[in-house]
């Protein structure tokens, strides 16, 4: 399996179910995974849990699990997985916690039509006046697996995969939340 395959198969496999069991107890879809840089398993996996705290975005949970498990390895020897490009919080997040290479599914643009969650990058602008974070920088590197997967030899069967994961981040429904620090943008 590619690198790009075993990440697909990482958000599938041990994501999702448990993005599922969230989004039924009314938190968002967004998730996250840290796999071994090496062999590519799974070393934790974590989902948004807004209704607990609302800064619980699945990177932070994730970021949480990881942290709470004992013996876990160093960061720099992990890549972070985001199943959406993540918020500004959230980036800065993982490069607080050291994790030098992020891999995301979806991009941004994604995220404000498909999920219908634009506040990412409203903030994104609001506070910092950028339209996203940066993917090359002194604390990580972050790849669009889209993109990447150009680079791969059968790009159209990954695209396919991705296209099914989409599907069933669509079929699950997301129950209405209100963002406690968002005021009108209709200003
Ligand atoms: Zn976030």
């Amino acid at each position: 399996m590619t690198k790009i395959e075993n990440i697909l198969r990482a958000i599938k496999e041990d994501l999702l179910p448990l993005t599922r069991k969230g989004v039924e107890e009314g938190n968002h879809v967004f998730g996250g995974l840290v796999l071994d840089a090496g062999s590519l398993k799974t070393i934790v996996a974590g989902t948004n849990n807004r209704q607990g705290n609302p800064i619980f975005h699945g990177e932070i949970d994730t970021i949480m699990r990881f942290f709470s498990m004992k013996d876990h390895p160093d960061p720099s020897e992990c890549i972070f997985v985001a199943s959406h490009d993540p918020c500004s919080m959230c980036i800065s997040a993982i490069a607080w916690s050291g994790f030098k290479e992020i891999w995301v599914l979806f991009g941004y643009e994604d995220v404000a039509k498909d999920f219908e969650m634009p506040v990412d990058l409203i903030m994104y602008k609001e506070i910092f006046g950028a339209e996203g974070a940066k993917e090359k920088n002194l604390f990580f590197r972050k790849y669009s697996i889209k993109h990447e997967l150009e680079k791969e030899p059968d790009p159209s069967a990954l695209m396919e995969q991705i296209n099914e994961i989409a599907n069933i981040y669509s079929s699950l429904e997301v129950k209405d939340f209100n963002y406690p620090g968002m005021q009108s943008h209709e200003r």
